[in-house]
């Protein structure tokens, strides 16, 4: 068996046409029509008013945070167990990312310790659709709503997700996604930020492109980033988002053939579970050793390594490295999830042949 990478980029649709039409025109760079194409069809797809893309989904979450007038003294809730991205962009602007444990169940944030962390300070709730499985959004509204808290949902992994008939990222006030290669869907680096609210659309895309005043060309009213996205990304975005469906379909497909090969051994492995309101996208399909696993996760996934299997750990939580590293804080949930899971390869081009390889693998990594 050749090497299973756990992810890869799909191209099957007009992406290369697209691309191909920026270099021919010259349209290369962060004007053109792709990019107000892309933005219409992604706002769309999640059932939101506007949409704005950016250049990738750590800047993404950083615009929606600015855009929020959040800054130095504030503070934005947000689950320990995410990726690196969802805290640097909170702590960009100077405000303190506050932390706070996952359900065991789900591995997303727990609505029960949100109030808790909540302070004189708190400016937001930042949940994380972690793995592609939506948080409980109804919970999480209902808090805000009751300490008059903002809601940007991080929703990087999670493309096409739904939290009951709504899409993830057009619930709360602004949604964040990523199209890093590794993404549903990608356009090589990419970020978009949806919302149903005009003004936070008009800000972030006057955050995005150096503070300019929209009526004086090159007079530029306050501090602002080259956050902007090339019409050559839009491209290759459009042609991704033309296929979506078949992305999502392509993973839950993949995520169903895990599942039925692991039914035997539930005593070996579990996932996150999913709630009854949840659609997930199944951007990383991950399991998590049992105590009757013996031996230490790494030793399961050099063996793997060993069979041509590329895996991944689970993300590490925030506050054991070193930026966040905080003596006081312990979240036994998301460390025990942390230590003991691994992705395993989740992309469109992988067979029965291939799951069923690498849950064999897998099986036999964990049995001695
Ligand atoms: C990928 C990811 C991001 C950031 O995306 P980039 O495009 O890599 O900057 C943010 N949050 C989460 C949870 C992610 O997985």
């Amino acid at each position: 068996m050749n090497r299973i990478p756990i992810s890869m980029p799909i191209f099957n649709g007009n992406e290369k046409k697209y691309l191909n039409e920026c270099i021919d025109t010259g349209w290369v760079s962060a004007n053109g029509h792709f990019i107000t194409d892309f933005e219409s069809k992604f706002a769309e797809f999640c059932g939101s008013k506007y949409a704005v893309a950016c250049s990738n989904g750590t800047t993404a979450l950083h615009l929606a945070i600015e855009c929020l007038d959040i800054g130095p003294g504030d503070e934005v809730i947000m689950p320990t167990f995410t990726y690196i991205a969802t805290a640097n962009a909170v702590a960009y602007s100077g405000a303190k990312p506050v932390f706070v444990d996952v359900e065991p169940h789900t591995w997303n944030i727990d609505p029960d310790k949100i109030e808790d962390a909540i302070t004189p300070r708190t400016k937001a709730i930042l949940p994380v659709h972690i793995y592609g499985l939506p948080a409980n959004m109804d919970n999480i509204i209902d808090i805000a709503k009751k300490y008059n808290l903002y809601v940007i949902e991080d929703a990087a992994e999670a493309h096409g997700a739904k939290w009951g008939d709504k899409s993830v990222g057009a619930i709360g006030n602004i949604g964040s996604f990523s199209f890093f290669g590794n993404k549903i869907i990608t356009c090589g680096e990419g970020g978009m930020l949806v919302t149903n609210n005009e003004l936070f659309s008009n800000k972030m895309k006057f955050l995005r492109s150096q503070g300019v005043d929209p009526n004086r060309k090159y007079w530029h009213l306050s501090l602002a980033y080259n956050y902007r996205m090339t019409n050559m990304q839009a491209a290759i975005g459009l042609g991704q988002l033309e296929q979506v469906s078949w992305h999502m379909n392509e993973r839950q497909r993949v995520a169903s053939l895990y599942k039925n090969n692991l039914s035997d051994y539930g005593d070996l492995f579990s996932m996150q579970a999913i709630p009854e309101k949840a659609s997930p996208s199944y951007w990383m399909f991950t399991i998590k050793l049992s105590d009757k696993v013996k031996c230490e996760r790494d030793v399961v996934m050099d063996r793997m390594e060993k069979n041509n299997i590329e895996m991944r750990p689970a993300f590490y939580p925030m506050h054991v490295m070193p930026p966040y590293y905080d003596a006081s804080l312990s979240f036994p949930i998301a460390e025990e999830i942390s230590k003991r899971s691994i992705n395993l390869p989740s992309h469109a081009n992988l067979t029965e042949e291939h799951i069923n390889y690498i849950v064999k693998s897998l099986i036999d990594s964990c049995s001695y």
